[in-house]
């Protein structure tokens, strides 16, 4: 089977740049962006990257098969290769992702920033990465200080009383703070009755999913011509069958939700509980206290605000700080100072509340917990608030500089993340998805698309503190000229074409939302092989 044959196939596929043939290699690859098969799909059946001892074919006497009958007659199945493959395979799959590392990210929402690396640092010290859950309690001291004070200053910048250190992520937060919140209606006898959690339209999807999941009934509020949550719709809506509202601030328009003190007292006024989507911290942390403005839960993203990785690049953790009025029901484990001993309540412990359960095995996100203490530290409190006002320095940048070629939503300033709609290319032919795809072929990773809802064809840009002047002005003016080629009215055909410089061209997104192909199969490879 020739390289050439199996690899260009499908894989080059689309149309090359406008009066030029899509360009085609023997190999398949383009420059060094080598074409890399499944492991399954290349080496030979039995090949093996060391030597093995043959298996001892005898059992002791009177045993004449150890395996009693149960040998394996056929293929084992597993790819053979020898180690130089195993190591090549693996570094240039490690250099298909595209990362912070890499160059801006500008992914709105996610807060793409740079993981400082005396994080990582800290994080593999032999006496924190080493470390075993299972281990005595006696052995852990310092880990259980450690998560101690990274609870500590948690709780001192949102001005919250109590934290719940063991969500895994932004969405378990919220699974954490809504079921804290269905516990204490529970309690005051109110848990059938409060059926209903109102999140505006602009929410993030795991706001409504997670109410959903919890057995509440969502219900929407729209947002005003500002950007923010209409407030006399909010009221209307609120009543003695609302559990809730989920409100996320500043909210994913970008925007500081200005009405926030009337929104949380209208809420607690009807009974309510304010569960405040804490994503977007990282644009006034420092600067403000989400316990001030009468919130009762908030998860924070670690792996955001707090800069440890995300992604690919390790899992996230979402500790959820609560009101006096959630904290006694903060699920298990607690981490609970005698003196000079600290010690784990675990399920079953006598505290002063009653925990919720469990919702993580063992104690949380150990190396998040390191790595978001080692940025707080590191940084200070001056630092985080300088920290999140360069973020917001940055998005109004960007929003300013590139306000006459593209349509911002909503009026400025904004604060960490610039949203777009799609009124620049309206009458050009060309969609925010074409202008995302332009954006590859000059190396950006797109901005986050076609979210939030609220606008149409949205463009969220977040640039975050930790991009130089100098990399921001040229993401700017490579944003400018593609707005400017969009609206000359003859580049349709060319935005359309995009990426032509990437490996994979336009792939059919919607079939592989809806049919995922998850699982490889031998037999399709071994017949069109065979073709
Ligand atoms: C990222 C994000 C979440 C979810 O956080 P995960 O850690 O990805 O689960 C929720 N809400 C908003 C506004 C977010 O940006």
């Amino acid at each position: 089977m020739a390289p050439s044959q199996d690899r260009s196939q499908g894989r080059t596929g689309g149309v090359g740049p406008v009066g030029a043939p899509a360009a085609t290699t023997f190999t398949g690859n383009k420059a060094l962006q080598i074409e890399e098969p499944l492991i399954f799909e290349m080496g030979q059946p039995g090949r093996c990257g060391v030597d093995l001892p043959d298996p001892l074919q005898e059992g002791p006497p009177k045993v004449k098969d150890r395996l009693n009958g149960l040998r394996r007659s056929g293929e084992i199945g597993l790819p053979g290769l020898s180690e130089p493959q195993v190591v090549q395979h693996y570094t240039r799959l490690s250099q298909k992702n595209y990362a912070i590392d890499m160059g801006v990210y500008p992914l709105g929402s996610c807060t793409m920033k740079h993981n400082p690396r005396i994080n990582e640092k800290v994080a593999r010290l032999a006496g924190i990465g080493d470390l075993h859950p299972l281990q005595p309690v006696s052995t852990v001291q310092g880990a259980l200080a450690l998560i101690d004070a990274l609870a500590h200053w948690l709780k001192t910048l949102t001005g919250m009383p109590a934290v719940a250190m063991s969500p895994a992520a932004g969405a378990h937060g919220e699974m954490c703070g809504m079921m804290a919140i269905a516990a204490a209606l529970e309690a005051k006898g109110q848990r059938a009755a409060r059926k209903i959690v109102l999140a505006p339209e602009s929410a993030h999807g795991t706001n409504p999913a997670t109410a959903a999941a919890l057995g509440f009934t969502v219900k929407p509020i729209p947002a005003n011509e500002r950007g923010r949550v209409d407030l006399a719709a909010l009221k209307a809506a609120l009543g003695p069958d609302v559990a809730a509202i989920m409100l996320t601030n500043p909210n994913t328009c970008g925007l500081f939700e200005s009405e926030i003190i009337e929104i949380s007292k209208a809420v607690h006024e009807a009974g309510a509980y304010f569960y405040c989507d804490g994503a977007n911290f990282n644009a006034i942390v420092g600067r403000v206290r989400p316990g001030d403005l009468g919130v009762d839960c908030m998860h924070i993203n670690l792996h955001k605000t707090f800069s440890t990785p995300h992604g690919g690049g390790g899992p996230g953790a979402g500790p959820v700080v609560l009101s006096e009025a959630l904290a006694p029901y903060a699920p298990y484990p607690w981490i609970v100072r005698n003196g000079d001993q600290w010690t784990v309540a675990e399920d079953g412990a006598k505290v002063d509340g009653q925990p919720l359960g469990r919702l993580k095995a063992f104690h949380g996100q150990m190396g998040m917990f390191t790595r978001a203490l080692a940025y707080i530290m590191s940084h200070g409190a001056d630092g985080l608030k300088q920290a999140a006002e360069d973020a917001v320095l940055s998005a109004n940048y960007v929003m300013a500089s590139l306000k006459d070629v593209m349509t911002p939503s909503f009026e400025g300033p904004c604060m960490h993340e610039a949203l777009f709609d799609d009124g620049f290319l309206k009458d050009t032919g060309i969609s925010t998805l074409d202008f995302a795809k332009a954006m590859i072929d000059e190396g950006y990773h797109p901005m986050t698309m076609y979210f939030p809802l609220v606008v149409h064809g949205a463009l969220l840009i977040e640039p975050t503190e930790s991009q130089a002047r100098e990399d921001l002005d040229l993401f700017i003016a490579t944003l400018r000229s593609l707005a400017e080629r969009a609206k000359s009215g003859s580049a349709a055909e060319e935005f359309k074409a995009a990426p032509r410089y990437a490996p994979r061209r336009r792939l059919d997104e919607t079939l592989a939302a809806r049919k995922p192909v998850l699982r490889w199969r031998p037999s399709n490879v071994f017949k069109q092989a065979a073709e």
